[in-house]
């Protein structure tokens, strides 16, 4: 069984099919959202009912959009790990603090939710050739989906994403190319091909069903907290799928009355070098200008402008929560201290929650007693050109030439 009905402009409101291949709204260009029969769900479906599936993010099957089973294209991603990190709480004076781990998603990242329901839905509904401009992880993703369902996709990526998002797309068989410029000039390159070479574009919320795989997050955060949600969650933001899906999962579990009205202070963490929705916030402005020069190492969020930047911005006001920036060498420590307290290695993306969090901390914008979720968005093994490390070096004779430098006393 299968709920969806339609889709709906995330603006002018206006409805589509939701059984043929659509990109954005054709009046306004805005992201277009899937809609359910939460009614007929709540009908049938009962929280019980989730504890004897299997843990991934299809245990809320009856959420997602994918019709037919046998279109399904999956890796076993989802129901990520939440771990209670007191280690990492005690160093940043609380104790009711989670980390979300995303690391442990097929390809290393949280991408590999919003590409499986794509890939899915791509292939059910016809789709042959895909195509996405990618920061880094989604063509990694991507690649990874299509070469697991048997079809072609083209990457364009900008040439300074981490040697391993290269690698990940070329190793699986996809088309990669690489970008002199930023993310929006890969997405202009795809736009410019799309019509010449026949693809279906899944860049990020130009297709509907992204945002439907990056909701499994919020419905995971609300199962894994027994229906209780907490009262903040940071999340590094860039094209801000993860931001718009779960904001949609919290209120698709409230129409289906499985939580209340209360939801959690959501906070956008952008870098200093790239922070348009950290400034619309600032600026309170419905929309977000488009950030020059954008740089950081957090290679996922270097995202300079987002179609659904005021879907976020909505999100963050009426939550009550807000927008930070941290600069690269906070984020890097953020990553070292969650490290080192808990033995997870984060993205660089992950370790600007951690980073943000001792900001709102120290500015008492975050209590100490509160509980607060962080979301790791990756693995810090896919960035190693941002982690020089600087080790000792031992070889034959390493022990006798340390003796004669520094002889022990005894
Ligand atoms: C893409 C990405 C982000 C940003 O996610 P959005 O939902 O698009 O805002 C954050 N972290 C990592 C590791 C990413 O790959």
């Amino acid at each position: 069984m299968n709920f969806l009905t339609h889709l709906e402009c995330s603006r002018c409101g206006e409805h589509f099919s939701a059984d043929e291949l659509h990109t954005v709204c054709p009046h306004d260009g805005k992201p277009l959202l899937a809609r359910y029969d939460l009614d007929l769900v709540a009908g049938v479906l009962r929280k019980s009912d989730l504890a004897g599936r299997a843990p991934t993010l299809w245990r809320y099957r009856e959420l997602l959009p994918v019709r037919d089973e046998a279109n399904l294209v999956t890796l076993q991603e989802g129901f990520t790990p939440l771990l209670h990190t007191q280690r990492l709480g005690a160093f940043l004076g609380m104790n009711r603090l989670w980390v979300k781990d995303e690391s442990r998603l097929p390809t290393g990242s949280f991408k590999a939710r919003g590409m499986c329901m794509a890939v899915s839905r791509a292939r059910e509904l016809g789709a042959k050739i895909l195509a996405v401009p990618s920061a880094g992880n989604a063509g990694g993703a991507l690649a990874a989906y299509a070469a697991a369902a048997g079809m072609q996709c083209y990457i364009f990526m900008p040439a300074d994403v981490p040697r391993s998002n290269q690698v990940e797309c070329e190793i699986v068989g996809a088309d990669v190319f690489l970008v002199r410029g930023f993310i929006n000039d890969c997405g202009a390159l795809v736009r410019e091909g799309t019509p010449i070479m026949n693809w279906f574009d899944v860049s990020t919320l130009k297709e509907p069903y992204r945002a439907e795989g990056k909701k499994t997050m919020g419905l995971e955060l609300a199962e894994q907290f027994g229906w209780e949600l907490p009262e903040v969650v940071l999340y590094p933001t860039g094209g801000g799928t993860g931001l718009v899906g779960m904001g949609k999962a919290f209120d698709e579990l409230e129409r289906m009355g499985w939580i209340g009205p209360k939801r959690p202070r959501m906070f956008a963490v952008q870098a200093e070098g790239c922070a348009p929705i950290v400034r619309a916030f600032k600026e309170k402005t419905e929309f977000a200008r488009p950030w020059n020069d954008p740089r950081t190492v957090a290679a996922g969020i270097r995202v300079p402008v987002a179609l659904g930047d005021f879907i976020m911005l909505d999100l963050l006001r009426r939550t009550g929560g807000g927008a930070v920036t941290v600069s690269d060498d906070e984020l890097l420590r953020g990553v070292r201290w969650l490290a080192q307290c808990e033995g997870l290695f984060a993205c660089p993306e992950g370790g600007a929650t951690v980073a943000a969090l001792k900001k709102l901390l120290d500015n008492g914008t975050v209590g100490r007693d509160e509980r607060v979720v962080l979301f790791n968005t990756g693995a810090g093994t896919k960035y190693l050109e941002a982690f020089p490390a600087k080790l000792k070096v031992a070889a034959r004779g390493f022990w006798r030439r340390r003796q004669r430098e520094e002889p022990t006393s005894q």
